[in-house]
């Protein structure tokens, strides 16, 4: 079947609209217009680090079957985009794009790029060009650097996410949500669903802190999943539409694995192994800090205030520990922790050797040895015993930072096949 796939990139603000729903509004009118989109649309998440996003670097797409009626697609896409984008905001930049056909390797290979690196609009357009994509900016267009990545990208693994939207005279105002029926929807549908709450701070995770006309959204394994929740979960306000993506979210797509520290590059996503160079301490602001180091550098890695209690997680690191890392290099060329694993702990430490009458000895002095106060007994050696200690962590285990700081593209421990 020839296919048209459909992209859509920043027609949002931090005042309002949101791009999932404006993509929502076009298929309805598809829809009236007896034009059905195939398999869900999509939003795909993007480079975490990229500058000019609004909150989560999302874009969205989705695929028609390319007959008569797209060139009446094309027309309603565009006039959709042109009517409910927020224009008015400097950063909001649309971007259409409409391409007919097989997604080729090098499309991929671009998603991928949007994912790990920086690109301009113009090496966006260049691109979109030589592959045979139509190509529609709006003010700058800066949203054709998303929408090209968003029809691109192989979703190798994905989830769901249920999107419910408010009635506009509601914008901004407090969401009627009743939480108890949040709790008891994650307590039936989790881990089928996943992100819903975070039980350590109390937050309802499925309701946005924004004045977009999201109410609620729900992220999931399984669509069946979604439904189940959404009968669940009950409301005090109209909802005039919803609507279901298939997602990058939650899948660490954002992630590359490298062999050493040196690897890394600043605004890049990284799985990495190092040794835990330095006790992690805590500085003012409550950030978290230590070092990691391999043969090849060290890096500072950070546990952030919002992460909350994973800083306690943290604090039980000690030098000498080998763990892998998880997360991305930001402003300050800080690795950003998202979850770790032990590899090996550092369950050994060296102390004075303890007298045979019981006592712990004190130094003679440099080089001196030791001796007892209690009896008095001296030995030559200077040489430290070692003991085994009891750590709070456990070797192979994960451990990750809360729901509440969780990132849209992380891994959540519940997706993923450890045990
Ligand atoms: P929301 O999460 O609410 O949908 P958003 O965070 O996605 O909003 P956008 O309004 O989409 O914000 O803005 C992100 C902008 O960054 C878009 O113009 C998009 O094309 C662009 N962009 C995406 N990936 C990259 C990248 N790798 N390099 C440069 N720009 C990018």
């Amino acid at each position: 079947m020839n296919v048209l796939h459909i992209g859509i990139d920043d027609t949002d603000s931090p005042d309002g609209m949101c791009t999932t729903f404006l993509a929502s509004q076009i298929i309805n009118k598809l829809k009236e217009n007896e034009i059905d989109i195939l398999d869900y649309p999509r939003l795909i998440r993007l480079n975490p680090f990229a500058r000019f996003k609004t909150r989560g670097n999302g874009g969205v797409s989705f695929k028609i079957e390319n007959d008569e009626k797209a060139d009446l697609a094309r027309r309603i896409v565009l006039e959709e985009v042109e009517k409910l984008s927020m224009f008015d905001c400097d950063n909001t930049n649309p971007g259409v794009i409409f391409y007919e056909g097989e997604i080729t390797g090098e499309m991929e290979d671009y998603a991928f790029r949007a994912i790990y690196e920086f690109i301009t609009i113009g090496e966006a357009e260049e691109f979109g060009k030589s592959v045979g994509c139509e190509i529609h900016k709006f003010k700058k267009g800066r949203g054709i650097i998303g929408s090209i990545a968003a029809i691109s990208l192989p979703l190798s693994d994905f989830t769901f996410e249920l999107l419910t939207y408010r009635s506009s005279e509601n914008y901004g105002t407090k969401r009627q949500i009743d939480y108890e029926s949040v709790y008891e929807m994650d307590k039936k549908t989790f881990p089928d669903t996943f992100e819903n709450i975070d039980y350590g701070e109390n937050y309802i995770a499925i309701e946005p802190k924004t004045p977009c006309p999201v109410l609620y959204g729900i992220r999931s394994n399984t669509v069946e999943a979604l439904k189940t929740a959404k009968g669940i979960v009950s409301v005090g306000e109209p909802v005039v539409d919803w609507c279901i993506f298939k997602t990058n979210q939650h899948t660490d797509m954002h992630i590359q694995k490298v062999d050493n520290i040196d690897s890394m590059k600043q605004f890049g996503c990284y799985e990495v192994v190092g040794e835990v160079k330095n006790k992690p301490k805590i500085i003012d602001g409550g950030h978290m800090f230590f070092y990691i180091f391999d043969e090849s550098g060290e890096i500072e890695c950070g546990a952030y205030e919002p992460t909350k209690s994973f800083r306690n997680t943290v604090s039980d690191l000690r030098p000498g520990d080998i763990i892998r890392v998880f997360g991305g290099i930001g402003e300050q060329n800080t690795f950003n922790i998202e979850k770790f694993q032990v590899i090996s702990l550092n369950d050994v430490e060296y102390k004075n050797p303890v007298c045979e009458c019981g006592k712990r000895m004190t130094s003679a002095g440099k080089n001196k040895g030791f001796k007892c106060k209690k009896c008095g007994k001296k030995i030559e050696s200077s040489k430290k015993v070692p003991i085994i200690i009891n750590r709070n962590l456990k070797n192979s285990k994960f451990y990750e930072t809360p729901v509440s700081a969780r990132r849209h593209l992380s891994k959540p421990l519940c997706r993923m096949d450890i045990n």
